[in-house]
């Protein structure tokens, strides 16, 4: 280890404990964009993490949005002549906390138990916009007459409903976005003790399915058994998603690479709480399944609420239906498969319609050449001499694909504060406190190494 190095690790250690105050700040913020762009909590978010980059030294800090957008921060400082331009990213909006009996704690008040911090947004991916941070803080420290190399960070504000403004953004912004290298600070290690690049991510696309039997609501005493209903009818439609074996029962569907690695399924059902009895569904191997394969959920349904429900067939009834797709998989071709497929499982002459939902592309990576050895020497120093293993994620980044088309050539490395027991999306999220000061080093020694090298 040389010098520099360790310099540079203590440095980060010293940001740390303002590192984490500072997370704990905007955990407080309930940002959560599927409350709208407009929110006054994610706007309120964004202006705080505009106050942490200016504060970090950045001199060119601007908060933007695309016509109907989530509020995004954007941050700069140029390259030194000959320095490469690194771009990192995170988003600080967050899912919303679910149902408050399942936490342990307030998920909008952070808490420390056994070296994790709890909250929503703790790890996703609050913790990633605070190792950008304390990298910045970090570098700084060392750099103080100018940073070896040009940053620009970019935290958008609607990457949990999907991104939807941000090709748009992109092309607007192409030039302050340009980079050489991408760090996407929004995804997870292998274990606490091993990072992780994240090289292959599902897509995802949603349909609408409506189902429609008769003009109005009826008595089901007097026509039921001789007319069937909506609901019933769109049982049976989403019920032919899956075989009986739980595979996805949808034709013409791509699957992905089988992985190197395998998942831990006892520990994946553990993690997920699945009740004593149910049985994994699908095929092939856990990574493969979550990672390579497409799955289908049904997300929503509009039917009238059990203690309101009263002796009628019902007439009309509506399913959000939600498909992962595997990297390879076209998107639209898929979006299309899936509405086609609801169709024609139509029982009994039933009217269906499809209309399509959102769309994400999935994304294969392969980070090669001198900046990506160059991230892989810096993340192994920070988990003490521990290589990055390449993992797939089974969910989705939307930014990425677009990030890929626009800046080709660029290097562009996925990397992440989450581990196996982060709990994303979920009730008790948390992030461990070490990964971040690991994460926050890895970052810190990969811009001062490309500034230098
Ligand atoms: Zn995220």
């Amino acid at each position: 280890m040389t010098d520099a190095t360790d310099l540079l690790r203590a440095a980060v250690a010293a940001a740390m404990p303002g590192v984490r105050t500072d997370l704990e700040e905007l955990v407080r913020i309930p940002s959560v964009s599927r409350e709208g762009p407009a929110s006054p909590d994610v706007v309120r978010s964004a202006e705080a993490v505009a106050a942490l980059l200016a504060d970090a030294g950045l001199p060119d800090v601007r908060v933007l949005d695309a016509e109907d957008g989530a509020p995004a921060v954007v941050a700069r400082v140029p390259a030194p002549p000959g320095a490469p331009t690194v771009l990192l990213y995170a988003h600080h909006d967050v899912q919303p906390a679910g149902n408050l009996a399942d936490w342990d704690s307030d998920p909008f008040e952070p808490v420390e138990r056994a070296g994790r911090l709890y909250g929503r947004g703790a790890a996703d991916d609050k913790a990633g916009i605070m190792a950008h941070v304390g990298a910045l803080r970090a570098l700084a420290e060392r750099h103080p007459d100018g940073l070896p190399v040009g940053v620009t960070v970019f935290v958008e504000g609607e990457e949990e409903v999907g991104s939807p403004t941000f090709a748009a953004f992109l092309a607007e912004h192409a030039t302050l976005l340009a980079a050489d290298v991408v760090v996407i600070a929004d995804s997870a290690n292998w274990q606490v003790d091993v990072p992780a690049f994240t090289t292959s991510l599902r897509g995802l696309v949603e349909v609408y399915v409506e189902v429609r039997t008769h003009a109005a609501e009826q008595h089901s005493g007097v026509f039921g058994g001789l007319f069937p209903d909506a609901l019933t009818a769109l049982c049976r439609v989403l019920a032919a998603l899956h075989d009986d074996r739980g595979a996805v029962a949808v034709p013409g569907l791509a699957h992905g690479p089988v992985p190197a690695v395998d998942l831990d399924e006892a520990a994946l059902r553990a993690e997920a709480g699945v009740l004593d009895g149910v049985a994994s569904i699908g095929e092939g191997s856990a990574a493969n399944r979550v990672w390579s394969m497409p799955s289908v959920a049904v997300l929503g349904v509009d039917a009238p609420p059990t203690e309101r429900a009263a002796n009628v067939l019902l007439p009309v009834a509506r399913a959000k239906v939600s498909l992962r797709i595997a990297p390879g998989q076209d998107p639209q071709a898929a979006q299309q498969a899936l509405a086609d497929h609801l169709v024609a499982s139509a029982p009994w002459g039933v009217a269906v319609t499809c209309v399509p939902g959102s769309r994400g592309s999935a994304v294969a990576l392969a980070p090669q050449g001198p900046h990506a050895e160059v991230a892989r020497g810096a993340f192994a120093d920070a988990w003490d001499g521990t290589e990055p293993v390449h993992m797939g994620i089974g969910g989705s980044i939307p930014f990425i694909a677009d990030i890929a088309g626009q800046f080709p050539d660029a290097t562009i490395l996925v990397v992440g504060p989450g581990d196996p027991a982060a709990s994303w999306h979920g009730p008790n999220e948390s992030v461990d406190l070490e990964v971040l000061r690991r994460l926050t080093l890895a970052e810190a020694l990969l811009l001062e190494r490309l500034g230098t090298a």
